[in-house]
């Protein structure tokens, strides 16, 4: 299977590493998609996050509505004070 990271990160001198995990947070412009069991890329020295092509063109299908999602969670929101 190809590596879809394993490159020099934008921000510092690390690495970005594919790592598996079980739930990512998207922000889109209406709102978050969450994506279950997804591979992402996180820099092994400054931690930034790097999505691949796919994985945002999956969240904006779902943000459009043209993927359904499998299902819709209900989030809390608050103001801070
Ligand atoms: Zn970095």
């Amino acid at each position: 299977m190809r590596k879809k990271f394993e490159y020099r990160c934008e921000y510092c001198e690390g690495t970005v590493r594919e790592k598996h995990v079980e739930r990512e947070a998207f922000k889109h412009k209406k709102g978050f998609v969450i994506l279950e069991n997804v591979a992402i890329g996180i820099c092994d020295r400054c931690g930034n996050r790097y999505y691949s092509a796919g994985t945002l063109k999956r969240v904006q299908a779902i943000a459009a509505g043209e993927i359904r999602p499998k299902r819709t969670e209900r989030v809390p929101v608050a103001h801070a004070r």
